[in-house]
């Protein structure tokens, strides 16, 4: 479901005027669609205007709420304010009361896949779905629900050509790890949330960007997530 994106502005300009901060001459909002790497953006027009741009994604995925959806929308709509433009100074004060008001986590960029945040490369969408065939034992993967995912009952194996799709429950179980140390190409990782002196060899190629030794990490539908 689409969240409504003219309602949404107009709470988030609102909220902000409401404590006094000053918006700001925003010509337009735009709705980038391409956006991998970023939630928003803010961009000073020569005309001294604003352009805000905000990432469909944010508006469209149902798992990020609009709470989060709007924290990146004030976050850009703050850049307009005197002396807002970066993320120190005026800024930060701006953040911090909107934080203290309406119990926000606006931020400044950050690595990892916190919502909300600008200029962090996306973790790709997690695995939801996973059927195999009764048939030849094939295996399908599917992040999103789909056709398939509903009436895999009825579909056909492309290569056995078997009606027998079952779909495997995915562990809905979370963990919590912490870097013990990086080694290479992989992490050793130790359970945080259990009394374990095991660790746990992870390429880290799966892991998010930007861990170091002692990042606090949660483990959940097979994949790894940056704890704050
Ligand atoms: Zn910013
Ligand atoms: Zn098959």
């Amino acid at each position: 479901m689409m969240k409504d994106f003219e309602r949404l502005k107009k709470e988030c300009m609102e909220e902000v005027a409401d404590i006094g901060i000053e918006i700001g001459n925003i010509k337009e909002w735009k709705i980038n669609t391409r956006a991998r790497s970023m939630w928003g953006q803010c961009k000073k027009n020569t005309d001294g205007t604003y352009s805000i741009q905000i990432a469909d994604r944010l508006l469209r995925d149902d798992r990020i709420s609009e709470k989060a959806c709007k924290e990146t929308m004030i976050h850009e709509l703050l850049h307009t304010c005197k002396e807002g433009m970066k993320h120190t100074g005026k800024w930060k004060v701006y953040a911090r009361e909107m934080n203290e008001e309406y119990g926000y986590n606006i931020k400044r960029t950050t690595s990892g896949n916190e919502k909300g945040i600008e200029n962090y490369k996306p973790k790709s969408l997690a695995v939801k779905y996973v059927f195999t065939c009764g048939g030849c034992g094939a295996t399908i993967y599917r992040k999103r629900m789909s056709k398939f995912t509903k009436y895999y009952r009825n579909y056909r194996c492309t290569r056995c050509g078997a009606v027998d799709w079952r779909r495997k429950r995915q562990n809905m179980e979370t963990w919590y790890y912490t870097v013990v140390s990086i080694d290479g190409d992989y992490a050793n990782l130790k359970r945080t949330d259990i009394e374990s002196e095991d660790l746990k060899l992870v390429a880290r190629a799966l892991l998010p960007e930007g861990i170091r030794e002692g990042t606090q990490l949660k483990y959940e539908l097979m994949q790894y997530s940056i704890l704050d």
